[in-house]
Order: C-alpha cells, then structure tokens, then sequence
C-alpha cells in the first residue's frame, strides 16, 4: 500500500465542471501544498449551455468566499425562484416549482395536509398563494429573504441564472490567483500504469504530464474515466428517452423573469434563461418524434427576439457513469452522467461530486472503502433525481402527440411508484436517503399536476377548522403585502447588481 499524500492533481477540461474544481479545490486544499493542473482546449470549447441553477450554488459561492454583487455582475447573472411549467398537464396549464415551502406546519401538522382538507371545503385559495416567492414568480419581482426574520414565510431559497462561460472565466481567475496552473493544450492520450491506474496524459504540444490523482472534466465523452479506465455508462433511456437539444441565444425584448420558463412541446419541451445581456433558449427533445431540422425550426420561430447564436444541436444519452470515481479518476460534470436540464441539476451535482470528493478526499493507496460509499452515495443521489425527472412526465396528461402519449406509458421505477401511491392515497411524502428534492418540490409537482389525494392525515380533525381558515387567510394577507413592497426584478437588479452590458 502506499499511503503517501497526493501530491499533484490534474484536471483535464475547462468548463463549469472544470473551473468549479479547480476553484474549491485550490480553496479547501490550500493546506496540503498539492500542485494543481488544469488542461483545457480552446478549440475544443465547452458544451455552451448549462445556465441555470439551484440554490445550492449560493453556498458553493459563500464556500469560495465569492463576494455575490461581484459574481452577479461579472456573469451576467439574474435571480431565479423556481421554474414555471407550461403546458406540462395538458397544453394551458401552468404551475410553478419554487425553491421555497408552502405556508409553515401548524400543530406538527404539514401545512399540506391542512390546506388540502380545507382546498376541498372551500375554505382555502390555490396552494401557491401561501408561498411568497411563487407570488413574487408571477408579479415578476424579487426580493432577498430577510435573514432577521422569524417568519417561516420569508425564509426561502434562490438561485441565479448566469452567463456559463462567464462564470468559468470568473472561477479561472480565482483559481489561477490561488496557484492553480492552467495548460492550453489537447490531451491527445493517456498514459496507464501496470495497476491500470492513469500514470499521465499526453498533451499535444507539452508532452506528458504525470499526476497522482485525475479529475476527468471532458464532457460527455470522459476521455479519461471512459476512454481510458472504461468504467461503462448506465443508460437510462427506457426511463429518461430525450435524447438531443438544441441550443440558441436570443436578444432579449422584455424585462428578464425572476425564474427559469420551461414549455412542454409535441416532442419534449424548451426552456427560457433571462439574463442581463441576451436569452439561452432551448429544445430539449427525442428524436424518434421530431427531426433536428424541425426542433431547431419550432424553436427559432418561438424565440422573442432576434437570434444572437447558430442554433447548435447536442445528442446525448441519459444516465450515469457507472462509478464516478474510478481507480485514481473522479468524473465531474457531464463525464459522470446526464440527466436532461428539465430541473437544473447537472451543476448542482457537480458541486455535490466535489464535496464527495473532498469529503473522502484520498492518499496514494486510494481506500476501496472510500470509493465505494463515494459511489454509492453519487448513484443515490442520481436515481433520486432521475425519478423526480420521471414524474413530471408520468403525471402528464397530454395526449395530443406520440411522444406524450409514450412517455406516460412508460414503467416507472418501484421507488417511484411507491412514493406517487403514497401520495395520491393521503397526500404524504415518502422520504428516501440522497433526495436532493425537498418536500415542497415534490408537493409543487403533485399538486401542479392536480393530484388531488384520495384521503389526508386525520391529525387535521383536531384543529377547529374555522380557525385553521383565518389562519390561511392571515397567511395569504402576509404574503400579498409582502409581495406589494418588492421590487419587480429588473428594478432590483438595476439598483443593486446590474452589470456592465
Ligand atoms: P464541457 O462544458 O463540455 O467542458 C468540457 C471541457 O473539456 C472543455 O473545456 C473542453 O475543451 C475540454 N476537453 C475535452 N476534450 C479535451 C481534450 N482532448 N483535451 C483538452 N481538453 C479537452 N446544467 C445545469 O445545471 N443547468 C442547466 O440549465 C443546464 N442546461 C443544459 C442544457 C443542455 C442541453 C445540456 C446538454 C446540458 C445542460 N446542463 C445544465 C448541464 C451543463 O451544461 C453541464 O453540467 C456543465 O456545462 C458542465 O459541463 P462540463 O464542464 O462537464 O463539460
């Protein structure tokens, strides 16, 4: 066994998923005078898209101790609450997924459960009205929760939507200040020990470059834990069956929304990112059911503005690498596995594979203990997101087109449908190990899909039901007022974080 410390580290790509290592770890390992490298190809370029985020990215900031005026600014950024859905029920639906719960427990009861045993009576407003940042979503406002406050109601979660190859130039120079030493050249090959560990990389023009241990950030491709160590790919498409995007940016025509905007089409669906500067648009669709040809039509005529890019069409293949860490090799990013953007998670769990990583960060002899749980844990934690993915298409009820028609016949996982079961009986959650998704997600989507559960928890029978009634309706009266004093997003930005343009 050798159990002497890594000593050098070698990244290869410069994307988010790149630029996001290098960035934590020259900030968590500034201890262990560990040389890091970082390789990456200009004429290769990045993937392009990959712009909005999850709340978690505010704690991955804070972690760098990223000052956040600074990062809005230099990417471009704007606020995100949630996603609106449009036509994912049935085409004239709408609902929104916000980062935030719905009204706050009363009596150890889920607000939930109380609001539904009064929905049914009458007595209380669609659900959305006790949750301010979905009442912010559709005023097109933003403001910041207030840290001072003891009101549940005012303690939700944000995220942004920013310019990607802003943020990995931002992440670059923050790297490269805390010693992180880029190479602008191709790997061309990889170099593999007798233990069949990667001993180094070719580069074209630099020659080898030896490391102990190698972060494959290539894209979908995985240069490294593929191409070299083979780890295999578990493909989810019997599951997940989009399997191509096409990508455009656009000039913005309006004011930017305070959420990400997802609309189901004939073949899948397409998003919309405001930011400061121009709009991405999207999508993101199966191609037994349309062609790239007509995608990329649909989508151009759909745009607002005028079109600032070529549309660009991307193939992919959902699932998961079948180990993210291999050998003396951590996947990151898109060489880990996909899940389609539908719920923004692909760089959330960049950040999360990082803190696996870091949390079981190893020495030469690499624990196969280690390894292991690392695995298993990122594998969790992506069969939970999988099926959160899955259910937004199950619970559709469209059936204007082959592709709606197939996605709802597909069988789903047992997990999944346990926990949907669960909650069309009584309206309760099953809560599994590794969700990223929070109660109030799961909720949004059930309740956005007009899941109305059969029965509810007979805890609710103890309140007086005429004043659980006032008690919503107090809540409600909050959160309008609330609402009434922000300020829509584009004042907000403008007065606190607008960028240079
Ligand atoms: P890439 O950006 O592809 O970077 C690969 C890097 O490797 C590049 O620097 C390239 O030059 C380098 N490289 C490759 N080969 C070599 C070589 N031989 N030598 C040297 N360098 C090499 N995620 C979200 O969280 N939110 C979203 O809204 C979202 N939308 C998406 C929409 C679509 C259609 C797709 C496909 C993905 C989306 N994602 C989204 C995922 C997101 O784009 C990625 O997670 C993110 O961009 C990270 O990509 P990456 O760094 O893994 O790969």
């Amino acid at each position: 066994m050798n159990f002497t410390p890594i000593k050098n580290i070698i990244i290869v790509g410069g994307g988010t998923s790149g630029w996001m290592a290098a960035a934590s770890l020259s900030k968590f390992l500034s201890h262990k005078n560990i040389e890091i490298h970082l390789v990456e190809s200009n004429e290769i370029g990045t993937i392009g898209v990959g712009e909005a985020t999850l709340p978690g990215i505010l704690d991955f900031n804070n972690s760098l101790g990223i000052d956040q005026i600074d990062f809005i600014k230099k990417t471009k950024a704007t606020f995100k609450l949630g996603i609106e859905f449009n036509d994912w029920k049935n085409i004239g639906t709408r609902f929104f997924h916000p980062f935030s719960n719905y009204g706050q427990p009363l009596g150890g009861v889920d607000f939930y459960q109380i609001w539904q045993v009064l929905f049914k009576q009458g007595k209380a407003s669609a659900l959305e009205n006790y949750c301010l940042p979905s009442i912010l979503a559709r005023q097109n406002k933003f403001s910041q929760p207030n840290p001072n406050t003891t009101s549940p109601l005012a303690n939700y979660h944000y995220a942004f939507h920013f310019d990607a190859s802003l943020y990995a130039n931002y992440l670059r120079d923050y790297s490269e200040a805390r010693g992180v030493i880029r190479h602008e050249d191709k790997v061309t090959g990889v170099n593999l020990a007798d233990n069949g560990f990667i001993a180094g990389i070719k580069l074209e023009h630099a020659g080898d470059l030896a490391g102990d241990l190698f972060i494959d950030c290539t894209g979908f491709k995985g240069l490294l834990i593929e191409g070299a160590l083979k780890t295999g790919y578990e493909d989810w498409s019997e599951w997940l069956p989009v399997n191509s995007a096409v990508a455009v940016q656009s000039e913005s025509t309006t004011e930017p929304t305070s959420y990400t905007k997802t609309t189901a089409l004939e073949a899948g669906w397409k998003w919309k990112i405001p930011l400061q500067h121009r709009i991405g648009n999207g999508y993101v669709y199966c191609d037994k059911f349309i062609s790239d040809a007509d995608a990329t039509q649909k989508l151009l005529l759909s745009l607002d503005g005028k079109p600032l890019t070529t549309p660009k069409v991307i193939k992919f293949i959902t699932g998961r690498r079948k180990k993210f860490w291999n050998k003396n090799c951590v996947a990151l990013g898109l060489s880990s596995g996909f899940l389609e953007p539908l719920e923004s998670t692909s760089i959330s769990l960049i950040q999360t594979g990082i803190s696996k990583l870091l949390m079981f960060f190893p020495d030469n002899s690499f624990n196969e203990n280690d390894m292991d749980e690392a695995n298993r844990l990122a594998q969790v934690e992506m069969e939970r997101i999988r099926d959160f993915i899955l259910l937004h298409y199950k619970l559709s009820q469209r059936n204007d087109s082959p592709f709606w028609n197939y996605v709802q016949e597909i069988p789903i996982p047992e997990a999944l449908q346990q926990k949907i079961n669960m909650f069309k009986h009584r309206g309760h959650l099953i809560k599994n190990e590794g969700e990223s998704f929070g109660d109030a997600s799961w909720i949004s989507i059930y309740n956005g899909f007009n899941i109305i559960p059969e029965t509810f928890d007979l805890r609710v029978e103890q309140f007086n039901i005429s004043a659980l009634g006032q008690q919503l309706e107090k809540i409600e009266t909050t959160i309008k007022d609330a609402a009434s004093y922000a300020l829509h997003h584009q004042a907000f930005i403008d007065k606190y974080c607008k960028a240079d343009l």
